[in-house]
């Protein structure tokens, strides 16, 4: 079922998701538009789940669940397990204020307020457009809608060397003073209720809500000497997200029309929102997310409520999360006997304090993937001295008990806003995770 992933498509794929995906919630868009061409249907949380084997997925605000029952309806019982691939939608960025219209010194300003562990430095001089979600007033009481305009709107200024000869020398910027993006000239601010109103065409008065923020608008690319590099925003974790997505398409297709051979367990993509502001919220890692779909596809299957801690107890949980790759110009801030390479394959993610899941157990699961996808794998450990950097496995296997396993892709400049990956990786991801939810043995 699994077969090999192309690299040049793989590459032009992962560019595409990223430039259509400036929120969490296009990123569930997107994702959801390939898991449909792929045959998968939507399931609403306030609908009963469909008791019949089929693929599907469900959406709730920016983090998306998709599963596939037909490959072991029938063969492996309401208690199989799960084989669940963890990712993250939300990239750090900079979000609209409530009130964000304002004048100064003749600029018409937008405030904003940093989401996430951004590097601020990154956002400056940088051509930013605008995207998200409103909330609008309909016929039964609100809807949502989203909108992305490509068009370059917006820019946090640089100050001129000659007001801070300073600069080069390491400066600081501040968070509220030196971030406010500038969008017009004139006495009068903006109007970004009247654009908002624009953009998803309705009144007004009837924007009633906005979950707004930034975007670089300068596309990806792929740059180096031999094009073997992808320049692109939000590699973390889109990356990790659009490869989970390819793989549970071509780990579960076909299923259904040949009968091709049975899986053992469930297969799972799960995309989380909020990972970078510590995934408490409703739709967020330490949601009810995971657990309750989980449990309703056993219970939906004839499972009893024993079945659904039966078949987490044979679950593997894989969560991805983009890894550091080791960097040139700063290699001694690396674990000398870990050193990672871009396109050399999927990375491992170890850290004895558990800042990462995985165990020898989870490692084993990761490991057999990369081997059945013919994909070499990576290890992954900081400097005893650095602190270890997070994600949400950690999380998921607190909610579930499952046996959980960190693994990222090799990255540069994690949270600027344009990062550096391989642009051999994105197959041998897909490979990996593609074998990781289809193990053949
Ligand atoms: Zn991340």
């Amino acid at each position: 079922m699994a077969h090999a992933f192309d690299t040049d498509t793989e590459a032009q794929g992962l560019i595409d998701y990223v430039d259509s995906s400036p929120t969490p919630f296009h990123a569930c868009e997107q994702s959801a538009e390939l898991l449909a061409a792929a045959g998968f249907t939507q399931v609403r949380e306030t609908d009963p789940f469909p008791t019949e084997a089929g693929a599907h997925y469900l959406l709730r605000g920016g983090s998306l669940i998709a599963w596939d029952t037909r490959a072991t309806h029938g063969v492996a019982g309401p208690a199989a397990g799960f084989r669940v691939v963890g990712a993250h939608t939300d990239s750090p960025n900079l979000r609209l204020k409530p009130h964000s219209d304002h004048v100064k010194a003749g600029w018409q300003m937008l405030a904003v307020e940093p989401y996430g562990g951004l590097i601020l430095g990154s956002w400056l001089d940088r051509d930013l457009g605008l995207a998200g979600r409103v909330a609008v007033r309909s016929a039964g009481g609100t809807t949502t809608r989203l909108f992305h305009d490509r068009q370059p709107l917006l820019r946090v200024a640089q100050l001129a060397i000659h007001l801070d000869r300073s600069q080069n020398e390491g400066f600081t910027l501040n968070r509220q003073q030196h971030m406010v993006p500038l969008w017009g000239v004139g006495d009068e601010p903006g109007d970004i209720v009247g654009y908002l109103a624009e953009q998803v065409g309705v009144d007004r008065e009837d924007v009633l809500g906005s979950d707004v923020m930034t975007h670089p608008t300068q596309p990806s690319a792929r740059i180096g000497r031999r094009r073997e590099l992808i320049a692109a925003p939000r590699l973390d974790n889109l990356a990790t997200s659009y490869a989970g997505t390819r793989a549970l398409v071509d780990a579960t297709g076909g299923q259904a029309s040949t009968g091709s051979a049975a899986l053992a367990q469930v297969p799972v993509l799960v995309l989380f929102d909020h990972e970078e502001i510590g995934s408490t919220s409703e739709r967020g890692a330490m949601s009810t997310l995971l657990p309750s779909v989980l449990e309703r596809i056993v219970t939906a299957g004839g499972g009893s409520r024993d079945d659904y801690w039966r078949s987490l107890a044979a679950t593997v949980i894989a969560s991805g999360d983009m890894g550091h790759a080791t960097h040139p110009n700063y290699a001694e801030r690396h674990e000398p006997l870990h050193h990672i390479a871009v396109n050399a394959g999927p990375v491992l993610k170890v850290n004895t304090n558990l800042r990462y899941a995985t165990d020898s157990v989870g490692a084993a699961a990761f490991r057999l993937a990369c081997e059945q996808a013919g994909v070499p794998m990576q290890t992954f450990v900081t400097r005893s001295d650095l602190p270890c950097g997070s994600t949400v496995g950690p999380m998921t296997a607190a909610l579930t008990g499952a046996t959980t396993v960190d693994f990222g892709a090799a990255t540069l400049s994690m949270h600027s806003a344009r990062e550096l990956c391989g642009a051999h990786d994105p197959a041998m991801y897909a490979g990996a995770l593609s074998a990781f939810l289809a193990p053949t043995r």
